[in-house]
């Protein structure tokens, strides 16, 4: 430990760091590094690593022994490029703290601003600057954030709703503002603030008990040390478990010397994005603030302004743009923005104070950005030359492509809706909901399956699991670099923001907008894209076929190598699949067509088979039944064409398709000539304890081989009619739930017999087909060496696998699933994301087994794991053949499969 380097320096044009070493320094303390070594002016600081947070919490919240010397050396460089010392009467160096995680948390968690103010420092930076508004002001924001962050986060204090104490000190504000008929909080004066401050450490010494600390190094390490806690803070938890970032990564903390954007008009501060971050249009985009200090532009206080001409919109038009005010600053914000793209490739996200006529960048980072921009920029910077092929094809996250895919609000409804108000555009798409007021609710609602739209005069990161629970955010206040846009960029989520002209009362939990009120539990529509409000539901359609994007999921499917079908059983879902690029069906349930529209005439022929008494009786029934089968069968089949289709046999416990009403059990027993009591005998015997487990799959062909005959005869029948018309049709069949050989011995024997009677009602020599078998049961995975002796194809069930190896019941995880996630027994719901450490190992070991007796083995995946993409990667890994997914995953796996091979490339 003892030659560790906790502490590694930048500014004055140089770094110990640079913008690799994310995981040590944070990305926010890499890319400060990085900026200071190209020259770009960064105000000069440090930062405490990673490690020193993940000592911090092993060892009590106590920091390394050196850390405080390497520290303190560190503060030396800096007072020597600053020209000024830290906590000196005379001439003070004010420092930020300023978390930074590996992956951005935008304001989860905490930073102190203006730290070594104090009693004895106040006097010489007023004798020094002439400016004592700007000095009270800087120290009233300091108690402020010190109170908030160390005396009340870090101590644990939660106080009642409304009672913390920065709510307290902004009421205290607001008065001050009022009394003195104050527009904004820039106008305050010099003497009001100067009281002002006094009254702040009296209401702190009230509610919290302890003195605001008037030393300077006492409030640097108290900040450091609070600004650690907050890493574990409630917002900063919650939004890892949503995000999937690991508990153990630990922030870095960044201690910089402060700039000031609140020195006068020719100070202010912003924060930008090197390109749109809605829509991904190639434009210079942000906000900035005159005369105020950083948190200022993202927390609301007052309507930012617009950086350049080109991108005012409704709410800041009549304010002026940066490139009006301040031309030459501007330009050298301009050509900071380009240089920052041309070295990182990549659209950033800025921000950036003017002291006194002079930019300084505080941070840059690649920006959040919704799904429409990403493909956008990365198809835009791939004809610019910035990126090439595989770069542009990785820019878009797998995740993002649902929100492509998602519906948008029917144009054609918008034209006659009633519009009741406008904002900025800030997440895509469309959404209609139910409205409610708070994040709490929204959770609640959500819980009881309603579709909700939160609305919030703002959001704030305390509404992060409420806006999660939406499917659509709305507010009045706030701009596009605001808090609720970026996550909900990040999350694809659809939000308006600053949709200024609604009255929102969250006590009163409505909406007021020219006279007319909507009350919580009313349904609004939001056009996220455009940024408008209607009353009422509208209609939503599928965002069209965008030629861009069919154009980058060529360049996907030009790079991956494992094959992507789906999961259908009708011609409509096959045909929506070959839409969205399935090569093929990987699962076709053949007890779908029992359920549902149509279903009725062949359930009830099931319902009578499942209830014959004996062989005659259930083969006279299967016969009724078979022309339902063979004809679905072919139907999809014929859709799909050259594509291979793997059809399942019958998988589901008999029991479960026993009619439950009186009047379906007689209708039932007049067409077995049987009386009720006998019928309901029958039903009674099927019942089983455990039916997961039960009579079902091939168990089933097993006991009653004429099922699987008249199963397999129509799947060879429905292949040789299309053949015999000149359409190609390849069908593979595939016995569920096996667990040995030599059920599938059983089962082939059946199937050759099918066969051949086939061939020869028809005069062919053979109908090419397939025979497989469902892998979802360890046994299998563990002898799959012997199962691929008799089937030549598997395709993995780990919706069932996982079930088995976890000893979940898929359908009861929701009484215990969510306290394992929230006590990270289970970092993921394995149902969701494969288990690589289990069902994994056995996916891995039955592919290497069944390969080694048969290598040329086909192998797929059937199970919902075949549309999410971190299993879509685990099984390009694994050497799989192909995934299966829903229709509208297709898209999602082709892309998760390209990223898989430039990833983790296969030949
Ligand atoms: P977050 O991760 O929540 O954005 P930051 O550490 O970036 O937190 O800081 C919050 C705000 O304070 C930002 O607007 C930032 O620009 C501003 N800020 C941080 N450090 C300084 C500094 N040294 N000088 C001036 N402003 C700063
Ligand atoms: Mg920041
Ligand atoms: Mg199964």
């Amino acid at each position: 430990m003892s030659d560790a380097k906790f502490v590694y320096s930048f500014g004055g044009g140089t770094a110990d760091g640079k913008s690799e070493m994310k995981n040590l320094l944070g990305g926010k303390g890499a890319n400060l590094a990085e900026m200071a070594s190209l020259g770009i002016p960064v105000p000069p600081g440090y930062t405490l690593t990673t490690e020193v947070c993940t000592y911090f919490y092993d060892h009590d919240r106590t920091y390394p022994a050196t850390l405080e010397a390497e520290a303190d050396a560190a503060m030396a460089k800096v007072e020597e490029i600053m020209g000024t010392k830290f906590g000196d009467p005379t001439d003070p160096l004010l420092m930020s703290v300023r978390s930074g995680a590996r992956s951005s948390m935008p304001g989860m968690m905490e930073t102190v601003l203006n730290v070594g103010l104090c009693s004895s420092t106040i006097p010489g930076l007023i004798a020094k600057t002439g400016n004592p508004r700007f000095v009270y002001d800087a120290y009233r924001r300091l108690i402020m954030m010190y109170s908030d962050v160390v005396m009340e986060k870090a101590a644990g204090i939660e106080p009642e709703e409304g009672q913390g104490i920065r709510q307290q000190l902004d009421r205290m504000l607001e008065e001050v503002k009022e009394k003195g008929g104050y527009a904004s909080d820039a106008d305050i004066s010099a003497e009001d603030l100067e009281k002002l401050a006094e009254g702040f450490k009296a209401k702190v010494k009230g509610v919290l008990g302890k003195d605001f600390p008037d030393d300077p190094r006492e409030q640097l390490w108290g900040g450091t040390g609070a600004v650690f806690c907050s890493w574990n803070g409630e917002r900063a938890v919650s939004y890892r478990r949503i995000e999937g970032i690991p508990d153990e990564w630990g922030t870095a903390i960044n201690v910089q010397a402060m700039v000031f954007g609140n020195m006068g008009d020719d100070s202010a501060t912003g924060v930008a994005f090197t390109r749109n971050p809605a829509t991904g249009e190639n434009k210079f985009y942000g906000e900035w603030l005159a005369n105020a200090q950083g948190e200022d532009v993202v927390a609301g206080i007052r309507t930012p302004n617009p950086l350049n001409e080109d991108t005012k919109n409704d709410q800041n038009e009549h304010l002026p743009s940066l490139q009006v005010a301040m031309p030459e600053i501007y330009e050298q914000l301009f050509a900071i923005r380009n240089q920052l793209e041309d070295h990182y490739t990549d659209m950033q996200d800025i921000e950036f104070t003017i002291q006194d006529g002079r930019l300084w960048m505080l941070q840059t980072r690649v920006g959040k950005r919704t799904g429409t921009a990403a493909l956008n920029m990365a198809m835009d910077m791939l004809s610019e030359g910035l990126i090439d092929k595989q770069t542009a094809v990785l820019r878009v996250k797998p995740e993002q492509l649902d929100e492509l895919l998602h519906p948008i609000v029917d144009p054609a409804a918008e034209a006659s809706a009633d519009l009741i108000a406008k904002g900025l555009p800030a997440g895509p798409g469309g959404a209609v909901g139910q409205i409610v007021f708070s994040a709490d609710d929204a959770v609640k609602w959500a819980k009881e399956g309603k579709t909700v739209l939160l609305v919030r005069e703002e959001t704030n990161p305390e509404d992060v699991e409420g806006m999660r629970a939406s499917v659509g955010i709305l507010t009045a206040r706030g701009g596009m670099t605001r808090h609720a846009a970026l996550v909900c960029r990040g999350w694809g989520k659809c939000c308006i923001v600053g949709a200024g002209t609604l009255d929102i009362d969250v006590i009163g939990k409505k909406i007021e907008v020219d006279g007319k009120v909507f009350s919580e539990g009313d349904v609004l529509t939001l056009n996220g894209t455009r940024g408008l409000v209607f009353a009422g539901e509208l209609s939503m359609i599928d965002a069209t076929e965008n030629p861009r994007f069919v154009d980058f999921m060529k360049f996907a499917d030009e790079i991956r190598v494992l094959k992507v079908r789906t999961n259908a059983e009708t011609p409509d879902d096959a045909r929506t699949a070959i839409d969205f690029g399935a090569e093929g069906i990987g699962l076709f349930r053949t007890e779908h067509m029992f359920y549902g529209t149509g279903s009725e005439e062949p359930l009830f022929l099931l319902r009578k088979m499942i209830m014959s008494g004996s062989e005659s009786e259930r083969r006279a029934a299967l016969d009724e039944l078979y022309p339902f089968v063979k004809r679905d069968m072919k139907a999809t089949l014929d859709v799909m064409g050259e594509r291979p289709v793997t059809i399942r046999l019958l998988d589901p416990p008999l029991h479960e398709f026993v009619p439950q009403s009186a009047d379906e059990r007689s209708k039932l027993a007049e067409a077995l000539g049987i009386d009720a009591a006998e019928l309901d005998r029958r039903a009674e015997e099927l019942h089983e304890m455990n039916p997961m487990m039960g009579h079902r799959g091939v168990r089933l062909g097993v006991t009653f081989p004429e099922i699987t005959e008249m199963q397999i005869r129509a799947i060879l029948e429905a292949a040789v009619e299309l053949r015999q018309d000149s359409k190609a049709c390849f069908p593979e069949i595939m016995v569920p739930v096996t667990g040995m050989k030599a059920e599938l011995e059983d089962q082939l024997a059946i199937a050759k017999k099918i066969h051949a009677e086939v061939c020869s009602k028809y005069g062919v020599d053979d109908v090419e087909h397939l025979y497989g078998t469902m892998i979802e049961i360890p046994r299998a995975c563990l002898t799959a060496d012997e199962i691929a002796e008799t089937v030549e194809f598997f395709s993995f069930g780990t919706n069932d696998l996982t079930q088995m190896t976890f000893g979940f019941s898929r359908d009861d995880i929701g009484g215990f699933l969510p306290d394992y996630l929230d006590k990270t027994i289970l970092p993921v719901d394995p149902f969701q994301v494969l288990d690589r450490d289990s069902v994994g190992v056995l996916v891995a070991t039955a592919i290497d087994k069944g390969r080694s007796t048969r290598p040329d083995l086909k192998i797929g995946i059937c199970g919902e794991h075949g549309g999410e993409p971190n299993s879509v990667e685990f099984c390009h890994m694994v050497g799989m053949d192909y995934v299966s997914c829903s229709p509208y995953r297709v898209p999602v796996a082709r892309l998760a499969a390209a990223h898989a091979q430039i990833n983790h490339p296969r030949t």
